[in-house]
């Protein structure tokens, strides 16, 4: 869906004139001339003449990512995603006249849960991998952040989920500069990533790994389409100071910051999910007439049917999420079992948010 608001505050990303018409087929620039067409649910305005060092594996692997991502159907907010949620959502204090920018959406599920409580959401990603409610519900813009299509001053909020850690410093400079941009005076931006530095509590947050990798040694689950979601993951702001720093530079101020130690997040994560989702998984398998193969029963398949991209850990887990995802559309005991468990893993946030460790959300305004 793309909200007629949007269209005043577009600026061309390729010449940033703001002379811009708009017809039924396209955003069109009086200055350069450059045509941005209107796709199904979303507008590409991509910036036409810029030569970037480095893309997002998003963006040059979308294709590949699509079908392993699983992303067309969201879930509701729970488990990790649900704690970043209700985090975003407790910090933000949406307001029913803002409008707000989602910088780097993917599915832009974030957007698509907040959207009812403000004005206008926007999502904006340079890749086109986004969930079927977004399409429907919010705005949608194939954008890049380091020249975003946006006018100075045009938002309220923004927010930054799981993005950071994917850009080398420089593109973090671009990326916190451009946002700092197209917020107005005292506006806020909400970031959570990733830096290098090991929480306090880790040796206790190890036990439930190493419990995890017992399992994954024993054939239960396995981490593959884990591994893969955070094979780029640069982690350029190396420590807190890295952090505090590039924020400055964008002239953002920090407010308010919580760090995730993720005690109780990491049993929920690597052993009590997982078994959940094994379970699930092999299920469905078995019910659809076929034995649930142990995991390093993998290789014989593959020879039958050629190099598998979604291996068989990948396949159960996406089938384990798709049955979960099924169940909860309606609000029954699965749905409020979960919630539990997300309030398990917010408990991480009450008890130790102040203790500094690797993951964080800050909240900072700009000046
Ligand atoms: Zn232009």
């Amino acid at each position: 869906m793309i909200s007629k608001q949007l269209f005043p505050i577009l600026q061309c990303p390729t010449c940033r004139s703001r002379d811009l018409f708009i017809t039924a087929e396209a955003v069109h620039c009086g200055s350069c001339a450059t045509h941005y067409p209107f796709h199904a649910g979303y507008v590409d305005l991509m910036p036409r003449d810029a030569q970037y060092d480095y893309v997002s594996k998003y963006v040059t692997d979308e294709a590949e990512l699509a079908a392993e991502l699983d992303y067309r159907e969201l879930a509701p907010p729970l488990l990790a995603a649900g704690v970043r949620d209700r985090t975003l959502r407790r910090l933000m204090h949406w307001l029913p006249g803002d409008v707000v920018l989602d910088n780097g959406c993917g599915t832009a599920k974030h957007a698509v849960w907040n959207a009812a409580h403000v004005r206008m959401m926007v999502g904006s990603d340079p890749a086109t991998l986004f969930a079927d409610a977004a399409v429907e519900r919010i705005t949608l813009a194939q954008a890049d952040s380091r020249s975003l299509p946006f006018a100075d001053n045009s938002f309220d909020k923004a927010f930054a989920i799981d993005i950071l850690e994917h850009f080398p410093l420089p593109v973090i400079d671009q990326y916190l500069a451009e946002t700092a941009r197209v917020l107005r005076p005292g506006g806020r931006m909400l970031a959570f990533s990733n830096t290098r530095e090991m929480s306090p509590i880790q040796p206790l947050i190890n036990v439930s790994r190493r419990i995890g990798r017992l399992m994954v040694r024993a054939g239960v689950y396995d981490f593959e389409r884990e591994a893969r979601r955070k094979s780029d993951h640069v982690k350029a702001l190396e420590n807190w100071e890295d952090v505090l720093a590039a924020f400055q530079r964008a002239g953002l101020r920090p407010v308010k910051v919580i760090f995730w130690n993720s005690l109780f997040t990491t049993f929920v994560e690597h052993v009590l999910m997982k078994l959940g989702e094994a379970a699930l998984g092999r299920k469905q398998h078995a019910g659809r007439g076929q034995p649930a193969a142990p995991h390093n029963g993998n290789n014989a398949q593959s020879a039958d049917h050629g190099p598998q991209p979604a291996a068989d850990g990948t396949a159960r887990e996406i089938r384990a999420r798709q049955r979960m995802r099924a169940r909860l559309q309606t609000r029954g005991s699965v749905y409020y079992a979960l919630m539990a468990v997300t309030l398990l893993m917010e408990l991480d946030l009450w008890l130790f948010g102040w203790m500094r460790c690797g993951s964080y959300f800050i909240l900072v305004e700009k000046q």
